[in-house]
């Protein structure tokens, strides 16, 4: 035998039955050695492990019934059936057939005993199976039925459940080649070996918990997660150390640039902006880069504190990028910028992938001379032709979904000389704690958890579209008592120019009922120019009413607007709704949001728009976010190749995760060497730590 040969990474062609022809079905599964079939874990269980007395089937069970054959009939009831009747003393069960052949129907005779695996379902009182599992005269023997739950693996063609079952029954006679990696103290209470857990998941005994196994809650399959869970943090911590390790100027000005900007504003900042504003200020202090997440809700005011680290680089001597996805937001903080600092004597550089050849040039002269202490603009900022001269610091604004891969990225890219920039990441969509602990192992976090003072809250109200007419009133009265008020269309999963067009004609329709008001309109096809133009008419106050695209939904900032509607807002999730409502409530003025829906609502649908009516808390929000749309969602595509867990569920484990830090702490500095072995296990090569 050539079974003590078997290791975790043999190829599955060493086990019998294997030829070339089913070792490349199973490589479609993502089955290439004995450890991927080890740890190919059944979606789901059967039991068949014992006899059901018909008379205590309920609606859904799926059992193993046995009896005896009443009648067997074929009956025209819109389509042809069979029809088989099988009592066992207990009750009796009606087994319908679709699809038989003749020879079925003689085997099923009267009088014969029958044994049945399938749904029970309950129609009209009395239980039903559609084509179930049968076998005609089983040995009456009760041990005849299965030792063991049975396992349904994911399957594919040409790879069903009994070749998986026999393969999986191979590797588990060599289950003990998988090393256990955590050590015993880590493991508590009834946290089983790791063997032994896959050994339990895929053979589970008759007595074993179905409902817990069916909620991934046995502690077998908690055991698995918690593995996993470390797996992914060690990953996370892996990548952060391998930053600390870079080299960054360290920046240490007397701090004159900042006071200068604090006298000029118009508000002092809350304890909560000082105490983050600290935070990194004595993160730039050090000669390593930092990695930081900034967190604040929707108006608790972190552009501020992005432009005083950008004053601490500036003062130091170097250069900042601040950095934001849209174009419109991008503006804004151009033209914020340029107001703050322009007055002191710095100069600030435009940078967006829309602006003409030759301001571009200007730019970038402007920046590779280190003549622009500051430059501004979209992702093009970062493209190959732009060169710092001295770039120290690097603000991405409103980009939590900037995965680790851009993080990385941005490392190499801005680095000079050694040196790799500071990166400061701010958004406004709360992360719950127990993902952010999981994705951003690699950032240090600090949160704004407080509104400046005088806000006050918005006021959620929702009606269907029927009573738009209504809310096109309500508009109308709020403009003309001076206040500023926006309408945002929407069009999920249309096309882009449909959206537009969709703004357009809903432009044309609001000015033409209200010809008295100014009605402005912003979309992300117009022209940089135009936008600009109508962005500042609407900021100045000149423009009553602004349609627009959800080109507005992050960032945006004009105070003096306290109505939004929102069409659509069924087809929205949560976080971008919250977003949307954030751009008003941004001043003192009291302020109300409206959302308007297509009746009838779907379920979850309902849900969100209750979410937004009765909390206004952006993680409150984000948690509900989280437990509708699941993590990939809000993390975004490019995190989602870090979040893809074959056992773990982030909800449903998030009360693992504490645990998960703790263990991981541990072994990073008592057990180094069982870092690598963990992340290979779980991550193997899907972290590409080096080239990125
Ligand atoms: P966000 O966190 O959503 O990016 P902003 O930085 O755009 O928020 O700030 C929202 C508004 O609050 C701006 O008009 C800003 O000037 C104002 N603001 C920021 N900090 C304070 C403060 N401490 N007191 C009063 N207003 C503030
Ligand atoms: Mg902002």
């Amino acid at each position: 035998m050539a079974g003590d040969e078997i290791t975790l990474s043999s190829p599955l062609l060493m086990l019998k039955g294997v030829g070339p022809g089913l070792q490349e079905k199973l490589n479609k599964l993502g089955l290439k050695t004995v450890a991927d079939l080890l740890f190919h874990l059944p979606l789901r269980y059967q039991d068949r492990t014992r006899i059901y007395p018909i008379g205590t089937l309920q609606d859904g069970m799926e059992v193993v019934i046995q009896g005896e054959i009443e009648r067997t009939e074929v009956v025209f009831r819109r389509r042809r059936m069979m029809l088989v009747r099988v009592a066992d003393g207990s009750g009796s069960i009606l087994l319908r057939f679709f699809h038989f052949s003749e020879k079925q129907r003689q085997g099923l005779r009267a009088g014969a005993l029958i044994r049945c695996f399938g749904e029970a379902r309950i129609i009209a009182g009395s239980p039903e199976m559609v084509h179930p599992e049968y076998r005609v005269n089983p040995t009456a023997d009760g041990a005849e039925v299965e030792e063991y739950l049975t396992p349904v693996y994911p399957a594919t063609d040409g790879v069903g459940q009994t070749t998986l079952r026999r393969l999986v029954d191979q590797a588990l006679n060599h289950v003990e080649i998988v090393a256990e990696l955590l050590p015993p103290e880590l493991l508590t209470g009834n946290q089983p070996a790791l063997a032994d857990a896959l050994l339990y998941l895929h053979r589970p005994p008759p007595e074993a918990q179905l409902e817990l196994l069916r909620e991934g809650m046995h502690p077998a399959q908690q055991r698995l997660a918690f593995e996993e869970l470390l797996a992914h943090q060690l990953s996370l911590l892996k990548i952060r150390a391998s930053a600390k390790q870079h080299r960054a100027h360290a920046l240490l000005p007397k701090g004159e640039l900042a006071r200068r900007f604090l006298d000029a504003l118009p508000f002092d900042l809350t304890a909560a902006q000082q105490r983050v504003v600290g935070e990194i200020e004595n993160d730039l202090r050090q000669g390593q880069p930092m990695m930081r997440l900034v967190q604040g809700d929707v108006g608790s005011g972190k552009t501020v504190v992005g432009a005083l680290a950008c004053l601490q680089a500036v003062e130091a001597g170097f250069q900042a990028a601040v950095m934001a996805p849209t174009e419109i937001l991008a503006e804004q903080h151009y033209r914020n910028f340029s107001q703050w600092f322009e007055p002191m004597g710095l100069t600030v550089a435009w940078i967006s992938g829309k602006q003409k050849a030759a301001q571009r040039r200007e730019m970038r002269a402007l920046i590779a001379a280190g003549q622009a202490q500051l430059a501004v603009g979209t992702h093009a900022l970062f493209q190959d032709d732009i060169e710092f001269q001295r770039l120290a610091l690097v603000v991405v604004d409103e980009q939590h979904r900037f995965g680790v891969h851009q993080r990385m990225a941005l490392r190499e890219k801005g680095a000079s000389a050694g040196s790799a920039p500071h990166q400061l990441i701010m958004t406004a969509t709360p992360i719950p704690r127990t993902l952010a602990q999981t994705a951003y192992t690699d950032l240090d976090l600090s949160i704004i958890d407080e509104l400046p003072p005088g806000r006050k809250p918005v006021t959620t109200v929702a009606l269907p579209n029927d009573r738009r007419a209504d809310v096109v009133e309500r508009v109308a009265n709020a403009c003309r008592a001076g206040q500023q008020c926006y309408w945002v269309c929407t069009l999920v999963e249309e096309s882009d120019a449909l959206q537009c067009e969709a703004a357009e004609v809903t432009h044309a329709g609001l000015q033409e009922a209200l010809p008295d008001l100014n009605v402005g309109l912003v979309h992300g096809r117009m022209k940089h120019a135009e936008k600009e133009q109508v962005m500042t008419a609407f900021k100045a106050g000149e423009l009553h009413l602004l349609v627009a695209t959800t080109v507005i939904e992050v960032g945006v900032d004009v105070p003096n607007a306290t109505l939004m509607i929102i069409e659509n807002a069924e087809r929205l999730g949560l976080s971008q709704l919250h977003q949307l409502r954030g751009r008003v409530g941004r001043g003192s003025g009291k302020s109300s949001c409206v959302l308007l829906y297509q009746a009838p609502l779907s379920q979850s649908g309902r849900r969100r728009i209750k979410a937004m009516r009765e909390t206004s808390d952006g993680f409150a929000i984000a948690q509900i976010d989280l437990e509708l749309r699941g993590p990939g969602e809000i993390l975004g595509v490019r995190q989602t190749g870090l979040m893809q867990f074959r056992v773990a569920d982030i909800i449903r484990d998030s009360s693992l995760i504490p645990a998960v830090g703790n263990a991981a702490q541990r072994i990073v500095s008592q057990y180094p060497e069982k870092v690598d072995p963990l992340i290979q296990r779980w991550i193997g090569d899907r972290l590409q730590y080096r080239e990125v």
